[in-house]
């Protein structure tokens, strides 16, 4: 499978502000891509300019590996603010106004309201619906013409707990129907959940790109403690695969290369007549990892 989206070296600057400073990624097909950031880390520029609504200072993008860019547009719905329906009007009525503004031609919002899960509720009033549906029904509108992307900027902003479930099963739902997702969010929660891929952005710059699990995989230490920690301590440090050995607060934590674990670490100190009195696995959270991204610089 290939990118729908490519992305190089995008920079963008609003006076003095530099909000992107030279990004590129790329998208896979059928990823569930979550572009993640800090509140005014360059989220919603970037998207904005892939989907034709900003203009970058420098670098170029592709949809769809190179297709002309207003055909390319038509296979790919966004959502970057929300959608100003009429309260009085249905679900079915306000997507009728939506298709005729696209001017699409093709009436699918029978199809996209069971999409988003709201076909018992087409013909209610705007007005009656929760939060979350009010949401998903904006999400519809961009599903309108059955695009094989879709872009969400910020998709569960106000949206209380309930409302933010509802959504994350919309977008694992419209994944498996094999749309493309691009979801923009400064919630690491989020991300995680949901999606296959992240970028993480901060102040314009591209920290980490790849797959959620090796971007974000949570960071593990082994932490070990003997009678004597200073000898202890330079036993480990001479342990092939041990990259570093730091005391802290009465234990040694040590990080390890892949295939070192406790097991490796209790037999070494074993062989080097040493008796450890402590002995565990700790993992840095995904939030702290984050952080830590986010903080750095
Ligand atoms: P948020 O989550 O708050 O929407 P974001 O990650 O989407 O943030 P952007 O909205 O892309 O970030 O903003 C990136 C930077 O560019 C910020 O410093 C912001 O203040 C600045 N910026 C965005 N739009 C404009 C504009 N129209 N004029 C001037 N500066 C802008």
């Amino acid at each position: 499978m290939g990118n729908v989206l490519s992305v190089q070296n995008i920079t963008k600057s609003y006076k003095s502000v530099r909000a992107l400073k030279g990004i590129s990624l790329e998208v896979p097909e059928g990823a569930v891509f979550g572009v993640l950031g800090p509140n005014g880390s360059g989220k919603t520029t970037l998207l904005g300019i892939v989907l034709d609504v900003l203009k970058a200072n420098d670098g170029s993008y592709q949809w769809f590996d190179g297709m002309p860019s207003d055909v390319a547009r038509r296979s790919v719905g966004s959502l970057l603010e929300t959608p100003n329906f009429y309260h009085y009007l249905s679900a079915y009525e306000n997507l009728k106004i939506t298709t005729a503004i696209r001017g699409k031609g093709v009436d699918d919002r029978v199809q996209v309201l069971e999409l988003v899960g709201l076909e018992d509720r087409m013909h209610s009033k705007f007005q009656t619906f929760s939060l979350g549906m009010k949401q998903r029904l904006a999400i519809g509108a961009a599903l309108l013409g059955s695009p094989k992307v879709l872009v969400l900027d910020e998709p569960t902003n106000g949206l209380d707990p309930a409302g933010i479930a509802e959504i994350r099963e919309l977008i694992l739902r419209l994944n498996n129907e094999g749309i493309t997702i691009i979801i923009a969010s400064h919630l690491l929660d989020e991300i995680e959940k949901v999606c296959t891929h992240v970028a993480i952005l901060k102040h314009g710059d591209l920290l980490v790109c790849g797959p959620v699990d090796e971007s974000l995989r949570p960071e593990e230490h082994i932490e070990v403690a003997a009678e004597d920690n200073e000898r202890l301590a330079s036993v480990l440090r001479l342990m092939p695969g041990v990259n570093e050995v730091k005391l802290l607060n009465g234990v040694l934590m040590l990080t390890c290369q892949e295939g070192i674990g406790i097991a490796q670490v209790n037999e070494y100190c074993i062989a080097n007549q040493i008796v450890l009195n402590h002995l565990v696995v700790r993992k840095k959270s995904l939030e702290s990892k984050f952080i830590e991204l986010t903080n750095k610089k």
